[in-house]
């Protein structure tokens, strides 16, 4: 099954994927929550130290999401899902039913398993007399017999905590193997028991906790139990992504920057599945967080590609209007240039009606032109048919931001300026990532050139012409990687759009990768 596209798919409905889709709807983005429905702290009956919502049920403040984020036009879907897959659209989530979703974001919001030590009589009292957060559950047995089960890495930090809640405490210490004798004397200073011999099992009647059997025998008795389970990341599903991760006493968890996003930029990870400790308004805090700055990506996307269509249809009308815009003569700092290469094969960005790849053509280079103009790029291409080139000049209407994967000898761009926005500087950029070894990157550009014709909208939009030394320094190239054979400013005799007699100055920069 396939559907259109969804702004952002949260994985995960508690209270970090369910904060983050209620920011999102209230955005205005179309947003799928895809729950497996196991919250981590379903085995506990009320939760504690979460403001507003005190002694709430944890199903109930999932209820109350829900509802929420659904009032926002959020859908949200039972189901598992099972991997994640990247593509131009998008990302490709599928889910344990086969269903296939396409999306633009995607917020990780999972949670984690806590896999506690392997004791008889220990999980099946988990969340209610077996606890792990003495700010959850701590003032709910204060004053009480408490005995922590201590594991590495926190167990001792653990066992000076619960002394907090009440003055009985007795450390069950086997798990942590020999203790400092500095952290004993912690421990005994504030009065809390130490018990070294191995655990044998947890009794007690149900749920309720009675006493910790020790291995030889001894039983003693406990009104609670404070352990720590290690913390397993529900993040198997992503593994083929290979996003970044960073180690951590705890385990290992996804890499992420403040705001939740991964190392790959459509992808943020919130709550417990990067941070084990975060209680549940400090997941619903990072959700708010990452639903705002998914928000915010989309919207910086959204202006893009209105930038680019803006670009789009002022080239398109710019050549549609006319029958020809450009004299059809090759530039003449490029026949310079080239002149004196060894034809091979040639890029030139936006070509424009293709006069400079003809000519490459007719000397012998395999030369592709790329334009945003749909109707220059229909006149390219039957102009190299006219010239009996076809198959030596060929031509591509598109973005000169989705560039080729080939590399080539020679890549030209002359004169890319544009009166409407146009990220020059990463286009050149990306282009010498697209010379050949030995190969020759050429930029031709106006030293200054007022656009008087510049579209509604775009009117006071800034246009700089970087001098030669400029260009190099945007280009930003390692040097031991590049030599610069010309970097100068050439001034040339031409006439202007009234007849009148001009002289116009060049940047000329040309560069060979070593
Ligand atoms: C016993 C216990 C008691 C606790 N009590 C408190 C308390 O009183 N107060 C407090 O503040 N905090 C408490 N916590 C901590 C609290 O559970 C977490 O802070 C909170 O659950 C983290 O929220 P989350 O959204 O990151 O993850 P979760 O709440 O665990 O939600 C993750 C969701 O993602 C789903 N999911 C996982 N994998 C997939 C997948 N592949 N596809 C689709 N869905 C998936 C899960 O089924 C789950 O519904 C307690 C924790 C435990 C263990």
């Amino acid at each position: 099954m396939t559907e259109s596209v969804w702004d952002a798919i949260v994985v995960g409905g508690g209270p970090a994927g369910l904060s983050a889709a209620l920011m999102l709807g209230r955005a205005r983005r179309r947003v799928l929550v895809i729950d497996a429905g196991s919250p981590r702290n379903r085995f506990a009956e009320h939760m504690h130290g979460v403001l507003g919502q005190e002694g709430v049920a944890p199903g109930e403040l999932l209820a109350r999401g829900r509802a929420e984020a659904a009032g926002y036009g959020v859908e949200i879907a039972d189901g598992t899902v099972d991997r994640v897959d990247r593509d131009d659209a998008g990302l490709r989530v599928t889910t344990d039913d086969g269903a296939v979703r396409t999306t633009r974001a995607l917020v990780v919001a999972t949670g984690l398993t806590d896999e506690l030590p392997d004791v008889p009589g220990l999980a099946e009292r988990w969340g209610v007399s077996v606890l792990h957060c003495p700010y959850c559950h701590g003032w709910e047995v204060r004053d009480r017999r408490l005995g922590v089960l201590a594991v590495p890495p926190l167990g001792l930090h653990q066992a000076e905590l619960i002394r907090q809640w009440s003055d009985r405490v007795v450390v069950f210490t086997a798990g942590l193997g020999t203790i400092p004798p500095d952290a004993e004397r912690r421990l005994r200073a504030r009065g809390i028991a130490l018990e070294p011999a191995p655990v044998a099992e947890i009794l007690g009647e149900g749920d309720a906790v009675a006493a910790v059997r020790l291995d030889d025998g001894r039983e003693v008795a406990v009104d609670a139990i404070f352990t720590a389970g290690a913390p397993r990341p529900h993040d198997g599903f992503l593994a083929p992504l290979e996003l970044e991760r960073t180690e951590s006493p705890f385990g290992s968890f996804l890499a992420v920057d403040a705001m939740g996003r991964t190392s790959d930029e459509r992808i943020w990870a919130i709550g417990n599945v990067v941070n084990p400790a975060a209680n549940v308004p400090m997941s619903i805090g990072a959700g708010a967080l990452a639903g705002g700055a998914v928000n915010a990506a989309l919207v910086a996307a959204d202006v893009d590609a209105a930038m680019r269509d803006a670009a789009e249809s002022f080239w398109e009308q710019r050549y549609a209007d006319s029958d020809r815009v450009w004299s059809g003569r090759v530039n003449r700092v490029l026949a310079d240039v080239a002149g004196a290469l060894t034809p091979g094969r040639a890029l030139d960005l936006g070509c424009g009606e293709g006069a400079d790849v003809l000519w490459l053509a007719e000397r012998g280079w395999q030369a592709t032109g790329i334009d945003i103009s749909p109707t220059a790029i229909r006149r390219a291409t039957s102009a190299a048919a006219d010239a009996g080139l076809a198959d030596r000049a060929r031509f591509r209407a598109a973005d000169l931001e989705t560039m080729p994967e080939e590399v080539y000898d020679l890549v030209t761009a002359s004169f890319l300026h544009s009166p409407v926005a146009l990220p020059r500087e990463d286009i050149l950029r990306r282009a010498a990532e697209r010379v050949a070894p030995g190969g020759h990157l050429l930029i031709t550009s106006h030293a200054s050139a007022p656009w008087a014709d510049a579209p509604a909208g775009h009117e006071g939009h800034e246009h700089r012409f970087p001098g030669p030394e400029e260009q190099l320094a945007e280009l930003a190239l390692a040097p031991d990687a590049w030599e610069v054979l010309i970097a100068e400013t050439r001034s040339r005799e031409a006439v202007s759009h009234d007849g009148e007699p001009a002289t116009l100055d060049d940047v000329v920069v040309l560069i060979r990768r070593r």
